[in-house]
């Protein structure tokens, strides 16, 4: 598959219908997701691999990394509806994923996920809990040794002190996260966010 061909098919899943700013339900784009996803599939981190995504909301990048011929994908997220959209969406690009309702804080979340090969995540970057991303970077180290994740532009330093002795950063790739206007406090149609899609090895 072409990297056009699958932002296509990812702009056209069905995105949060009453996203929660507590939970930051914001969508990836898909030309971000489509250049994480292929990025990864370059790499080897995708083709044949176990990948979880962890919360995962509509399921954009569990279904594209499922497109790209992951052997099976583990999609996590704590909101029971978005879980609904996501199966809707992976129907819908009939592709298999397996679903997990869980929150990501939880002690035992990792053990129900069990061992993967990659996560990949757009983890809430922390605008409404601060720390939010932590929780996520926890888990995401305790399952699997590769990790991509997409993080507020600056985030470099942080990640790698918070990851050290567990994981180190392999790769720093920066983009641009397209957000639709989503709640009543954005200004603006759509906000361009510089992110740095964050490559974890360990
Ligand atoms: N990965 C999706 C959604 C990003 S928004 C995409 O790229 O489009 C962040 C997601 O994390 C939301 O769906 C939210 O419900 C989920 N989330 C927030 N806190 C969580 C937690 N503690 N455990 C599991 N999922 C969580």
């Amino acid at each position: 598959m072409k990297l056009n061909q699958l932002e296509r098919l990812l702009e056209n899943l069905e995105g949060f219908s009453d996203p929660s700013s507590l939970l930051e339900q914001y969508r990836t784009s898909a030309p971000l997701a489509a250049r994480l996803l292929f990025h990864a599939a370059l790499k080897g981190d995708i083709e044949g691999r176990r990948i979880c995504d962890l919360g995962c909301g509509t399921g954009i990048l569990a279904i594209g990394a499922a497109l790209l011929g992951a052997c099976e994908v583990v999609a996590v997220d704590i909101d029971t509806p978005v879980l609904e959209i996501a199966r809707r969406n992976a129907e819908h690009a009939r592709v298999d994923i397996l679903f997990l309702n869980a929150d990501v804080k939880d002690p035992v979340t990792p053990s129900r996920i069990g061992a993967c090969d990659t996560v990949v995540m757009n983890p809430p970057f922390g605008a409404q809990q601060p720390h939010a991303d932590r929780p996520f970077l926890d888990a995401s180290l305790a399952i699997a040794p590769v990790v991509y994740g997409i993080f507020n532009a600056g985030s470099r330093s942080f990640v790698g002190s918070y990851v050290a002795g567990r994981g180190e950063i392999d790769e720093v790739i920066g983009g641009v996260l397209s957000i639709k206007r989503t709640f009543s406090f954005h200004r603006d149609e759509v906000r361009e966010i510089p992110v740095e899609i964050i490559v974890i090895r360990s």
